[in-house]
């Protein structure tokens, strides 16, 4: 005689295949803000002016979402090349945001044994897809003033060869800027691809951008997200055609949607628009900055970035109290050990920026 057939619940095929470095991750989450004022994520705070708008919405109106995007997603790559002077002869290759260029990259240099290297804390997504793709991440810890230590990263990568190296430049969430010889000798010494991740750019003073004819093994990864196109999810790497022709392998054919690729050549094109914003957030960030600095027990780093890291009394309490207030900030509190205290907090409006700052003056 049969049993009754004992049926397997869900979590018994989730346990026999999904992989165990997978099930011990938590899903990256993503902090409800409604109604709060939204100073957690480095979002640009300014809408756009109403005429920009009505040409958005004229264009969304007519994109074709019955039909597949454009593969090439030619019109972004020329609105690309026109605002940032990228040369046609750098190869040039889109993501659904850089979120999904880190991916592509790792994924394509994750052969048994090889390993991913990037200072530590940094953006934390190297080593997230690192994990991903079952590649060996290398973190090397910064020095205490968050400067990159070249000489324990030349050893790291003497070392283990890593296939790919990440450099966020500026990095988050320290909102520094490495010096350029550093990086430098990073690319001289790496047997593989350094990604100099400039997602910052808009507000940093410096970039390799126009560097790419000196280094054969770089690869410079921008995104949208920080000069106010967070929404359209766009990021770019350019590098020599060698390795995009590679990379754009990996790629998902039709990553970037039709409305992204309607939309961003006209926002791309308001060169006006987006230099006075990246302008005024750069200004708000000396002011917030400096007034950060003058509360007592608080310690705020210096910033190229659209953020401010600040090393606070109490942060888990400060963070709660901020909230309390309707102000989302980040808590790095217990990321790194580095970050003991420390809230991220991004660059809002005059208005936010004031409400910010009087929130924090009733802390101590
Ligand atoms: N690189 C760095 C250094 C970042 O801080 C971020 C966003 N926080 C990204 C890449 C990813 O940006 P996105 O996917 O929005 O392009």
């Amino acid at each position: 005689m049969n049993g009754p057939r004992v049926v397997p619940a869900p979590a018994d095929f989730v346990t026999a295949t999904v992989r165990p470095e997978i099930r011990a991750l938590r899903a990256y989450a993503v902090a409800r803000a409604d109604g709060m004022i939204k100073l957690d994520a480095m979002e640009n705070p300014y809408p756009l002016p109403q005429a920009v708008r009505e040409r958005i919405a004229a264009a969304v109106a007519s994109a074709p979402i019955n039909r597949y995007p454009d593969g090439g997603a030619d019109a972004v790559k020329s609105a690309l090349r026109r605002a940032f002077g990228i040369p046609e002869a750098a190869g040039l290759i889109l993501g659904n945001g850089s979120d999904e260029l880190i991916q592509i990259m790792t994924t394509a240099v994750a052969q048994p044994g090889a390993s991913i290297l990037a200072p530590e804390p940094s953006f934390v997504m190297y080593r997230l897809n690192a994990l991903y793709a079952g590649a060996r991440f290398v973190g090397v810890p910064l020095l205490p003033d968050f400067s990159l230590d070249t000489g324990a990263v030349l050893a790291a990568i003497e070392r283990e060869r890593p296939a790919l190296v990440f450099l966020a430049y500026p990095n988050n969430p320290t909102g520094n800027l490495f010096a350029a010889a550093g990086i430098e000798a990073i690319l001289r010494a790496a047997p593989g691809m350094v990604v100099v991740d400039e997602a910052y750019h808009a507000f940093a003073d410096a970039s390799f951008l126009a560097r790419l004819a000196e280094f054969p093994n770089l690869v410079v990864l921008r995104t949208v997200s920080k000069i106010g196109m967070a929404g359209l999810r766009l990021g770019y790497a350019v590098a020599a055609p060698e390795w995009t022709t590679e990379l754009n392998k990996v790629r998902p054919p039709y990553n970037l949607n039709a409305l992204t690729q309607v939309v961003a050549p006209l926002l791309l094109a308001e060169d006006a628009v987006l230099a006075e914003q990246a302008a005024r957030i750069k200004a708000e960030r000396s002011r917030l900055h400096a007034a950060i600095c003058t509360l007592p027990g608080v310690v705020a780093f210096r910033t190229q970035t659209n953020f401010v890291l600040a090393r606070v009394p109490d942060a888990p309490r400060w963070f709660e109290h901020l909230r309390q207030e309707g102000i989302l900030v980040k808590n790095l509190h217990g990321w790194h050990p580095s970050l003991e205290h420390c809230l991220r907090i991004t660059v809002g409006t005059p208005a936010e920026n004031d409400a910010l700052l009087a929130a924090l003056q009733t802390l101590r």
